[in-house]
């Protein structure tokens, strides 16, 4: 076997040693192979039988990246999931993206009601950016599922490049793989996808990379997890219940104080008070799959001990231990309309005045932000 043999897949080193190890690939089928169609035995399984396969990229592994990143003068591409935007900036993201040319893509933006301006979208990324110290060079929002808007990312890309190569980065599950796919298949002559895309976290393992048009090389990286989402913590079932996979129709719910909405049984809002107003309206964008449920707060805590798996579902099985709940208080007394998410379930968007408490399993990010819709 040749030493620089890695899978296209995933980017893993070829190996013929080892079937639970990424990069498997038996002797005799890697002899009849070429290198540009070497598909590791998990690869072809996760294509094939939509398996999955619990590796980590080691922080070895990982920081190697970085460190070949780092040392390079490159564009970075930087991918986000404009449904979880905080979800997908985790820290080692933004080491990355450092001191950086870089441009930002916000994808999965067919998840949004149809009628959401784009334009107002990119300037409420602007200001998320500048809010974490981010100066970037240009931002578009793609669906990297339906092949929206990728004329345009590549004129950016062409645009800034210069000579230089290309690193296509964000969290596990933001859709890098997917983007990966649409660019080789519509500029690059691909005929079909060849990175492997999953619903599973750290499918691609290695730098996985191609040649662009001009030479310079276009790079997949491995997505760097972000244990503060739901998905870790949830069934395959649960998780394809939760997480939304077409269009967020959004629904209104006028509360009173003292009213409780339950987000299947994994996440909780209680109206405290509307500190000026008895009603409020709160808006809900989540997977429609995920049900959601209205009952006063004082019965709350029973309804979820009694119907936890049944009425409050996903989770849909007492096997998934999500870890104990914790409640974010939000005080907020300007007149403005905020959004208090649920990092990579969902969010609800409320115009403040108000005072609520949001329960979660700790682990689990909970934040306010100024309404993105
Ligand atoms: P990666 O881990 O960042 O490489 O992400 P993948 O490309 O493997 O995608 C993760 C999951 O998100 C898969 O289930 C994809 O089908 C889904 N996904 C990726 N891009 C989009 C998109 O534009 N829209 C929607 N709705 N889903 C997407």
């Amino acid at each position: 076997m040749s030493q620089d043999a890695y899978c296209n897949g995933c980017g893993s080193k070829i190996q013929s040693t080892d079937k639970t190890k990424p990069g498997f690939i038996s002797e005799d089928l890697l002899k009849e192979k070429s290198s540009d169609e070497l598909i590791c035995q998990r690869c072809f399984r996760i294509k094939n039988y939509s398996e999955t396969f619990p590796y980590e990229v080691s922080n070895q592994d990982f920081l190697q990246v970085i460190d070949k990143i780092r040392n390079e003068d490159a564009l970075i591409v930087k991918i986000v999931d404009i449904f979880d935007f905080s979800g997908s900036f985790v820290p080692a993201i933004k080491t990355l993206t450092e001191k950086k040319d870089f441009i930002l893509v916000g994808n999965k933006v067919d998840l949004l009601p149809k009628n959401v301006k784009h334009k107002k979208i990119l300037s409420w990324l602007k200001i998320m950016l500048r809010n974490q110290g981010f100066d970037v060079l240009d931002s578009v929002l793609v669906s990297a599922k339906y092949g929206d808007n990728f004329d345009e990312l590549m004129r950016l890309i062409y645009k800034y490049k210069g000579n230089r190569n290309v690193y296509i980065v964000g969290s596990s599950n933001v859709g890098k793989s997917k983007i990966i796919n649409q660019i080789l298949k519509r500029y690059l002559g691909a005929a079909s996808d060849i990175v492997t895309e999953s619903l599973s976290p750290q499918t691609t393992l290695g730098l996985i990379g191609f040649n662009l048009l001009d030479g310079s090389i276009i790079y997949d990286t491995p997505g760097v997890v972000n244990k503060h989402q739901y998905m870790h913590y949830l069934s395959r079932q649960s998780y394809k219940a939760t997480y939304p996979q077409k269009e967020v129709k959004p629904l209104v719910f006028q509360l009173n104080e003292e009213q409780t909405l339950f987000f299947g049984g994994l996440a909780r809002l209680d109206i405290i008070s509307g500190e000026t107003c008895d009603i409020i309206n709160v808006v809900t964008y989540f997977s429609n799959r995920l049900n959601i449920h209205r009952t006063k707060t004082d019965r709350a805590n029973k309804l979820y001990k009694d119907k936890l798996y049944s009425l409050l579902s996903p989770p849909v099985s007492s096997e998934e231990e999500l870890p104990r709940w914790v409640f974010h208080e939000f005080r907020i007394r300007d007149n403005q309309k905020y959004d208090i998410v649920f990092s990579g379930l969902g969010f609800v968007t409320l115009r403040a005045p108000f005072h609520v408490k949001a329960y979660a399993p700790f682990v689990v990010g909970v934040y306010t932000r100024l309404a993105i819709i």
